[in-house]
């Protein structure tokens, strides 16, 4: 039992992992052709199908790109991957002028630019990685009204000469991306998009569109106040994202089950981990490297020139395993991330959400996987209260981790549960495809168990005025003769024993739901159990309590692909004929992306290869016809995916 702890973990040493810090960065110019000339209409349909080779809006995309491109402002909320991108895009192509998208990526935006350049349009960005002829070359291009697009860190907005370019120049409309980055209780804060509330005042006739994929009212309204955009139109998309299957297993030796989930659901796929700590990610990459995984390390500590190279790999290469902290994440949007794996518990629903959020932007089948168990539950309250900051602050923090835990401990759908938290209805009960639906949870009633647990952390406390963790205390309860019990005669409190009904992990999960809703608490250096004000009513027998069953080790969801319910995409099975030309395929795009230097999704995703070579098109009319190939991907790839597809008929 390599994980089972013998006495519950301290928390990690604090890092000072949990916000963003962008690597500096030296980028290589870009390998694309030249971009080629505007792809100028004033119809937003036109401009979706012939430069992205889309056929129809999703959702609010059509009522946000028509408000904006009308010159209307807006506050866009939308789950990662629900397509916020078109939403300024089709808007920058479809008026006149450079549309002007703010964005703290600065790693990011040679990656936007190329991909968009790859479309076809004319895009470029400004930031500090770029050295002056670059910069300069930019400007000029913005000047003569040769860019469609025009990326920006927000510190360009403090410099006055980069202003004074804007004004110079004609813009078509603001984009705010991650707007959430300007409210100052996230983690995600940063001070320059606080210089955005200038805009209005600035170009009060341009207008701005804030996106974001933070969900919270309480965000929302921070965010319209601190960007003066209390005029603008909000538009909140459902938050579901029914290709993810969320998950929640038990802890316990998870680096071994993390393998096992990797071996059976996703080998070879793409995929993310979790860790909270540096160490952790250190240790897990190793673990998951030795074990035939290819997996990369990423945290805040690490070189910058080591993040940078990891980062880039894991975008550009297939199948790369991502351990990291949350220091990772923002903004990457390979499409093809097949699973969100976590360790260890987040801080948050909004965490949890937005993390996981990064698996499936391609709508395709993948999995939210979380393991979860006691020590978390210790490890975050006491991080909490070792928090810096005033009592408002931790209350804060403690509700935020409440919230977490009720999801982690419902018998319910967790992805009803989770809209909820959101503000939003599934609209049915049960989604399908979460563990709780697919292997219903039970739940027994836990009263009497929970009185055995009080009772003896109260006996303790009386009789001997001590206090112990929940290892030491699960042992008295199932009357173990260990040298602590002997060293301290606990064999001889009347509570000794009492608890043999139940099992070890079943004890655990009791103390670990009382710890969840504060029925006890944990205090001190050895995260000693101690009671609560709301302690004294359950040990009476006063307040019944309903707990959830503990799930058995080693039973797994079922892998559903297909599922009822609300909506489930599933992956398109290619046909005998077709699988070998997709395959042909994927190697041609992984040779072209090579060459050109840019992540292969940026060329074709998944989705459209596997179109490509289930309708094996005769000609480029009827590639043209198929979804992601717009008029700039037609010409630019058409005859090599023709060639490829027919290559091995004549
Ligand atoms: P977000 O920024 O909200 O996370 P993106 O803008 O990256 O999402 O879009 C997610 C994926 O969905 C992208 O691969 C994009 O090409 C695709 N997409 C967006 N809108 C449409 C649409 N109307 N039709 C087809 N695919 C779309
Ligand atoms: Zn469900």
């Amino acid at each position: 039992m390599v994980d089972a702890p013998d006495e519950i973990p301290l928390p990690p040493e604090p890092d000072d992992d949990h916000g963003w810090e962008p690597p500096p960065e030296e980028h290589p110019v870009g390998d694309l052709a030249p971009a080629p000339a505007a792809v100028a209409s004033s119809d937003p349909h036109e401009v979706l199908r012939r430069v992205f080779g889309y056929d129809a809006f999703r959702g609010d995309q059509q009522a946000i790109v028509e408000h904006v491109t009308g010159g209307g402002d807006a506050l866009v909320l939308m789950p990662t991957g629900g397509g916020k991108s078109l939403c300024y895009q089709v808007p920058a192509l479809a008026r006149s002028g450079t549309g002007v998208v703010i964005s703290p990526l600065i790693a990011l935006m040679q990656d936007q630019v190329d991909a968009l350049r790859a479309l076809g349009v004319r895009a470029g960005f400004l930031n500090s990685t770029q050295d002056a002829d670059e910069r300069r070359l930019t400007e000029q291009e913005f000047l003569a009204g040769e860019l469609d697009l025009l990326y920006l860190a927000p510190e360009r907005l403090r410099v006055e000469s980069c202003v004074r370019l804007l004004e110079r120049g004609r813009v078509a409309l603001f984009a705010i991306d991650e707007a959430h980055c300007v409210a100052q209780w996230g983690h995600d804060f940063r001070p320059d998009y606080l210089l955005l509330s200038e805009l209005p005042k600035r170009w009060p006739d341009v207008p701005r569109v804030a996106l974001t994929a933070t969900a919270t009212d309480a965000t929302r309204t921070e965010i319209a106040q601190r960007l003066e955009l209390t005029g603008a139109r909000h538009f909140v998309a459902s938050f579901d994202r029914p290709n993810i299957q969320y998950r929640i297993v038990p802890k316990g030796e998870e680096r071994k089950r993390l393998l096992e989930f990797l071996r059976t659901e996703h080998p070879g796929d793409a995929g993310i981990v979790y860790c909270l700590s540096r160490k952790s990610v250190e240790q897990t990459a190793e673990f998951l490297s030795a074990q035939g995984v290819r997996a990369l390390p990423y945290h805040a500590r690490l070189d910058a020139a080591v993040r940078r190279e990891n980062q880039a790999r894991f975008l550009r290469e297939d199948g790369l395993v991502m351990v990291a902290t949350i220091a990772f994440g923002m903004g990457i949007d390979k499409p093809d991330v097949r699973f969100v794996a976590h360790l260890d518990l987040p801080k948050s629903i909004e965490g949890y959400y937005q993390e996981t959020g990064r698996a499936g932007r391609d709508g395709e089948p993948s999995t939210a996987w979380l393991a979860y168990g006691l020590p978390d539950v210790v490890q975050q309250r006491k991080m909490i209260d070792d928090s810096e900051g005033d009592a408002a602050h931790k209350r804060r923090l403690a509700a935020h981790l409440d919230a977490m835990l009720a999801l982690c401990e419902t018998t319910e759908c967790r992805r009803a549960q989770l809209l909820r938290y959101f503000g939003q209805d599934l609209g049915t009960e049960r989604c399908g495809n979460c563990d709780t639906c697919l292997t219903p949870a039970s739940s027994w009633d836990g009263t009497v168990a929970a009185q055995k647990v009080l009772s003896a952390v109260w006996r303790l406390k009386n009789e001997r005025r001590q206090s112990f963790g929940a290892v030491h205390l699960i042992d008295i309860l199932l009357g173990k003769r260990t040298p602590k019990v002997e060293q301290f005669s606990h064999d001889e409190l009347s509570v000794f024993g009492i608890g043999s009904d139940l099992s070890e992990p079943q004890w655990r999960g009791v103390i670990r739901q009382l710890v969840a809703r504060r029925l006890l608490a944990v205090s001190g250096a050895y995260s000693s159990l101690e009671f609560t004000d709301a302690s004294p009513a359950v040990m009476r027998g006063e307040q019944p309590l309903t707990l959830r069953t503990e799930p058995e080790r080693t039973a797994r969801a079922a892998r559903s692909r297909s599922r009822g319910g609300s909506g489930a995409k599933t992956a398109v099975e290619l046909s005998a004929a077709a699988a070998p030309v997709f395959e042909r395929l994927r190697a041609w795009r992984a040779t072209a992306a090579k060459e050109q230097g840019v992540p292969a999704y940026v060329i074709f995703h998944d989705a459209t290869l596997r179109e490509i070579a289930s309708r094996s098109p005769a000609d480029r009319a009827a590639l043209g016809t198929i979804s992601g190939i717009g008029e700039g991907k037609l010409t630019r790839y058409g005859d090599q995916v023709l060639e490829v597809v027919h290559g091995g008929d004549t």
